[in-house]
């Protein structure tokens, strides 16, 4: 047997023990999951959530912490996927969303609160010159893309391998079979040539490009600012409204990653933490292309939403931006994520590990790669050749240390997580890679 081959077989049996000690750990959880079977595809309604063998149910949180439904607490690395930027039950949010229930929810009308939201948004965003609300992310691509289609009198769609910009707009080597039939045309990510030749060779059928200007659900991949900036000329040039979907990378600065690159797109897509953590989505930008939907125009294009303006999200959201999400704190978080992924970076090179740390700021993803000293991941591809196990070892031993985050490797910091809490991170892939050495080399 190689020693390669030794050490696969060894990796196998290790994460046979802990998922065999995560099971014997979380009783509860296995139960709730198997009473979800009987009624839930696979027990579940939100796809990013399943890991074998079971998920952890989460019971309850406060501040940095969760609490599993078998009593065990974490230290919450997860933040909701990047929505949960304010922790959980932040004082000055749930005083809001008291208020809002004192003053009942279902209005059936306009109400007090969103051109409130509205205002702070289009204060916040350089290229959000008028906003519209919607429920999700998903909802607020799905009608940046109608906008741009409307307005431009083309049907194409640019989109780029790896990306997600919602659950019918998902993204690998190609559109996924559950996609909006929209007629698009692939290009590969941060590849500025590759992907100026899809541009040219399609640029009277394009309506749209849409760009993550970080790869999130794709694996935290930045995307280069020269790539950026060639496609805001490229879609200038050819009359293409470019869209950035901001749904993540809104929170890298006060105003977005558009605002620290000064690259301004047509149209930015938003959702997450700027409801205040309640369901929350939103599409902005110039104000000709928003014009389309001003219901006092003859034929105006309608976007309707029962709850597209419900106070819940309203007065979340007003009072997340303006009583806590200040300029500071965002600079503040960013700048505690930044120094944890160069930390993790440099602990993983000391102990020679097959793991990498990509992101920006306050959000980024763990990877294995095929070789401890494997090159930087710039694009979706340079993921190919690890292998899952690593990765896989890695997830139960920091559950099994306390430590929650998400599964596929994203860690999203929240303002409640402070200095201390990813120092205490740091010492557990200290110790998880002291401990399972060589595996993880
Ligand atoms: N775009 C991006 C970049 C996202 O990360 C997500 C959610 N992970 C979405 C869109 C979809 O948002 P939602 O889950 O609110 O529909």
């Amino acid at each position: 047997m190689s020693a390669a081959t030794m050490q696969g077989s060894a990796l196998q049996d290790a994460v046979a023990a802990a998922r065999a000690a995560y099971v014997a750990a979380n009783p509860e959880s296995r139960a709730r999951y198997e009473a979800a079977v009987r009624v839930m595809p696979g027990g579940n309604t939100r796809s990013v959530l399943y890991y074998e063998p079971f998920p952890l149910c989460i019971a309850r949180g406060d501040g940095a912490r969760l609490w599993d439904a078998d009593g065990h607490a974490y230290l919450d690395f997860l933040g909701e996927f990047t929505a949960a930027i304010y922790g959980h039950s932040h004082p000055a949010i749930r005083a809001a969303i008291d208020a809002a229930l004192d003053g009942g929810i279902n209005l059936s009308g306009h109400n007090l609160l969103e051109a409130e939201l509205a205002g702070i948004v289009c204060a916040r965003f350089p290229s959000i010159e008028r906003v519209r609300f919607t429920n999700s992310g998903t909802e607020a691509n799905l009608l940046a893309l109608a906008a741009a289609i409307a307005h431009t009198g083309r049907r194409g769609v640019l989109a780029f391998k790896g990306a997600y910009h919602g659950g019918v707009l998902t993204f690998g080597a190609g559109p996924a079979p559950v996609n909006v039939p929209h007629h698009y045309v692939m290009a590969p990510y941060n590849d500025l040539a590759g992907t100026m030749a899809q541009i040219e060779a399609h640029s009277r059928e394009l309506a749209a490009i849409l760009v993550e200007p970080m790869l999130g659900a794709g694996g935290c991949i930045p995307a280069d600012p020269a790539f950026l900036a060639g496609l805001r000329a490229a879609a200038t040039r050819h009359g293409i409204v470019l869209i950035f979907d901001e749904v993540m990378t809104s929170r890298l600065s006060p105003s977005g990653r558009q605002g620290l690159l000064g690259i301004v797109p047509d149209m930015t897509t938003l959702g997450k933490y700027i409801g205040g953590g309640s369901s929350f989505g939103a599409f902005g930008g110039k104000e000709e292309i928003m014009a389309q939907f001003d219901p006092r125009r003859v034929g105006a294009l309608s976007h309707a939403g029962t709850f597209n303006n419900n106070v819940v999200s309203m007065a979340a959201g007003i009072a997340g931006m303006t009583k806590v999400l200040t300029p500071d704190a965002i600079r503040i978080l960013n700048a505690r994520g930044d120094a944890l992924r160069d930390g993790l970076n440099a602990l993983f090179r000391r102990h020679g590990a097959r793991l990498q740390v990509t992101g920006l700021g306050s959000i980024m993803n763990l990877h294995a790669t095929a070789r401890a000293d494997a090159a930087p991941i710039r694009s979706p591809e340079d993921l190919a050749g690890a292998d899952p196990l690593v990765k896989d070892l890695v997830f139960f031993d920091l559950i099994a240390r306390g430590f929650y985050l998400a599964r596929r490797g994203l860690i999203a910091l929240s303002l409640p997580v402070g200095d201390a809490d990813t120092a205490a991170l740091m010492a557990a892939f200290d110790d998880v890679l002291a401990t399972r050495s060589p595996l993880l080399t």
